[in-house]
């Protein structure tokens, strides 16, 4: 590959198409490093302007996946199940679904990603919680998804390393919003974790990667595609990321947030704990657990008595994090030296809340990353007292920042403040899911309206 490189790059910039073992040779080479960086990101940007055909995706997507570590599952025990999410803000559905889908009866052995940008990502939540190890061995990773029914650990470095190659080129040269790359990223990972049904999460909103419900749709069933293609159930769920999805937006935050749904302290409706239901119910039909009431139901019986809840808990143990962390999240994990109110300047009612703005100001606070090797900062964030829908009186407390004084106390409580915006009269409920797959892709019927 590397003496061709030169007109694998002229041939996909002048429109034509690669053939499977073409771009098996060009992921084979990335990984073995034999090609420069420019030469990788030049191709990149060239099909960032003429695009991958299916086969072109599908061929990026087995080559990433086989070029690394792959796991496979026993077929004898409980359905092994994946979830993904497109990332968002304030969206910790994975620390809520892994244990609930464990008390279902399905196993749940998740690699998660790190935070970049301004989205958050499970492994620096979980990093919140002292003692917690996202770093596990193959063998005990395992052990613990079959002991406990759920893990999460960190990606593993041997898994679809073309992956981290590609990925960290496009975030630093504009090429991360491109379609079938995207698509191969996520479903790369998905087949090489190995789980045969899978759930994605596809985000819709200022805070996602895909603005409008069309380009959700187009990504989902693209990914959908490439999971059959590889033999695998794969379904997709659209779901709003407008605002943030939870109340709260930092590390250790979410994490408490996470816990108090686990608890049962969070009141139905409340849009994480819905989308975790809407998950856990969609993974036990696709598992034939039952129809959807049922497995709704069941979902909603196991959080609210405790059962998932007692599987967070085993986790917890098995992974080293301390379980006082569930009884008094506050006495346990860390917290900003500040913590500022945002105060409503008018009577009314929220419209939005931006979703893209706080996850920004959250990553400026110190609680995201710029580049991949900065540190994270787990206490500080953003706690939204106020969501879109709810009525605000002058001088109510609209939300708190958690800070440790990376930005300066005005700028951080006036940026914070800019995310929102306000009208007179009582918004139009606010959907949060915007669409399920029937079977062959995604067909724009809109879920629910809350
Ligand atoms: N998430 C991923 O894992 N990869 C992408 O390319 C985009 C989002
Ligand atoms: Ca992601």
């Amino acid at each position: 590959m590397p003496s061709d490189i030169f007109s694998f790059i002229f041939a996909k910039k002048s429109g034509l198409s690669h053939s499977a073992e073409e771009i098996g040779a060009f992921i084979e080479a990335v990984v073995a490093r034999e090609i420069p960086d420019y030469q990788v990101t030049a191709w990149l940007m060239a099909v960032c302007f003429q695009g991958l055909s299916f086969g072109e995706t599908l061929a990026l997507t087995r080559a990433m996946a086989d070029f690394g570590k792959t796991f496979e599952w026993d077929t004898d025990g409980p359905p092994v199940v994946d979830k993904h999410s497109t990332g968002g803000v304030g969206d910790t559905v994975t620390l809520v679904v892994a244990p609930l889908v464990a008390a279902m009866g399905m196993r749940m052995g998740k690699h998660s990603g790190r935070g970049l940008g301004h989205t958050g990502g499970t492994i620096d939540k979980l990093e919140s919680i002292p003692g917690f190890r996202t770093s596990l061995s193959e063998d005990e990773f395992r052990r613990i998804v079959n002991s406990v029914g759920c893990a999460v650990a960190g990606q593993d470095k041997d898994m679809t390393p073309a992956d981290g190659i590609l990925y960290a080129l496009r975030d630093v040269t504009a090429t991360v919003d491109q379609e079938s790359l995207i698509a191969s990223s996520i479903m790369s990972k998905k087949l090489a974790g190995g789980a045969p049904t899978i759930l994605l999460d596809v985000k819709v909103g200022s805070g996602a990667f895909m603005k409008d419900a069309a380009s959700a749709r187009s990504l989902a069933a693209l990914m959908i595609r490439l999971g059959r293609a590889c033999g695998r159930k794969v379904r997709a769920l659209l779901s709003s990321m407008d605002a943030p999805l939870g109340r709260a937006v930092g590390n250790a935050l979410e994490v408490s947030e996470a816990i108090s749904v686990l608890r049962n302290r969070v009141p139905d409706g409340d849009p994480l704990k819905a989308v975790s239901i809407e998950m856990a119910a969609r993974l036990g039909t696709m598992c034939g657990l039952g129809k959807i009431q049922q497995t709704r139901s069941r979902a909603r019986s196991l959080l609210a008595g405790g059962a998932a809840l007692d599987r967070f808990r085993d986790m917890l143990k098995h992974q080293g994090g301390d379980p006082c962390v569930i009884d008094g999240p506050e006495k346990i994990l860390p917290r900003a030296e500040r913590v500022l109110p945002v105060k409503s300047p008018r009577n009314g009612f929220v419209a939005s809340c931006d979703a893209l703005q706080i996850g920004e100001l959250v990553r400026d606070l110190g609680g995201g990353r710029k580049t991949k090797e900065d540190a994270i900062d787990a206490a500080v964030g953003v706690m939204l007292l106020k969501r879109p829908g709810d009525p605000v009186e002058h001088g109510e407390v609209l939300c708190e920042v958690h800070s440790n004084g990376t930005v300066t106390n005005s700028v951080a409580t006036a940026r914070a403040l800019e995310a929102f915006r306000f009208v007179s009269r009582k918004p139009p409920g606010i959907g949060l899911f915007l669409d399920w797959d029937q079977g062959t892709g995604t067909n724009g019927t809109v879920l629910s309206k809350s």
